[in-house]
């Protein structure tokens, strides 16, 4: 057996650090003066928030773009790992399933890069956090895939024959190709995923890794 997993948003989580670099660039001081009766508005917690927020703004596009491109590459190192994740490869590696991470990302960003490499950086992370330690997460390098294209993401996770695959944006599992033999599981923490919003059908919804180890080892019957 084989389990796929997404890395960005589904292993490594962002909403502290966009909010951190939102605040260092001062993006909601306009909205804290505004704010009526006193009342002090921050920046939005969690990505979508913070994206949908930023959105409305002339030149909002841009300026998540060049907020993504911050956090994926110069400050990677200030993201966390989700809470569960390390609780269910260690669950997996003691049940024997083999595990791959097949990531949609870019070498580079395409917005105002530094010029850091966006997949060095992932890996560099994942060093960091232990999943090469043969004593920790045990991945090896070869169970890493980067695809440049969704469409090569879904190409990647079928050739791995994976069984089931986890993935934080429903629209993977919507790509021509996504694997009908692949159980998908969207990781939704926040549960602002709106349902069928990108046509995919069959999958399961969880808030929480732990929740997700419960289908995949089977107490959720
Ligand atoms: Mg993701």
């Amino acid at each position: 057996m084989r389990i796929g997993i997404d890395f960005d948003n589904t292993i490594a989580g962002y909403d502290a650090l966009f909010a951190a670099l939102a605040e260092e660039r001062g993006l909601f001081q306009n909205a804290r003066h505004s704010a009526p009766h006193g009342v002090l508005l921050g920046a939005p917690v969690g990505k979508k928030d913070l994206r949908d927020a930023l959105r409305q703004r002339p030149e909002g596009e841009l300026t998540w773009r060049r907020l993504q491109a911050e956090a994926y590459g110069g400050r990677m190192s200030d993201a966390e790992l989700l809470d569960g994740v390390d609780r269910f490869v260690k669950a997996c590696r003691q049940a024997g399933i083999s595990l791959s991470i097949v990531s949609h990302k870019t070498q580079h960003a395409n917005f105002a890069s530094d010029g850091t490499d966006l997949r060095k950086a992932a890996i560099r992370w994942m060093e960091e956090h232990g999943f090469f330690d043969p004593a920790g997460l045990k991945f090896r390098p070869d169970d890493v895939f980067f695809a440049d294209t969704r469409a090569a993401k879904v190409a990647k996770i079928s050739d791995l024959n994976c069984n089931w695959f986890i993935d934080d944006l429903e629209e993977v599992f919507a790509e021509p190709g996504f694997p009908a033999s692949a159980r998908a599981v969207l990781y939704d923490p926040h549960g602002d995923v709106e349902a069928g919003s990108s046509g995919a059908t069959d999958f399961l919804r969880c808030r929480h890794w732990d929740e997700i180890g419960g289908h995949v080892f089977g107490s959720h019957h």
